[in-house]
């Protein structure tokens, strides 16, 4: 199983009250990835498909980040405001946990 793969289904795992849907796309070149909003609790992110296994786990962590930060965007229109930036740590300690048990196998 890829790095991205694992990683997918331990945010997940870290966020239960979310129903998330991810998938690899083409998207513009200068999009990374993006997260929008479905239903109560109900998101969609797309990761771009052109980009490689390290950049896609930084840019899933990243619109994990957004999941969770959902209600600072819309309340203060805040996008990367200090709620993300909370999410975005946690998320990316996931990753950090996963690489550093995979160098430790
Ligand atoms: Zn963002």
């Amino acid at each position: 199983m890829t790095i991205y793969r694992k990683l997918l289904i331990r945010l997940k795992r870290k966020y239960p009250q979310y129903s998330i849907r991810v998938c690899r796309r083409h998207l513009k070149d200068n999009l990374y990835g993006s997260t929008t909003h479905i239903a109560k609790n109900q998101f969609t992110i797309i990761i771009n498909s052109k980009l490689d296994e390290n950049d896609a786990c930084h840019t899933l962590t990243h619109e994990f980040a957004h999941v969770a930060a959902w209600d600072e965007f819309v309340i203060h229109n805040q996008e990367h405001g200090p709620i993300w930036g909370i999410e975005h740590s946690r998320c990316y300690q996931v990753f950090e946990e996963l690489i550093t048990e995979l160098n430790t196998q």
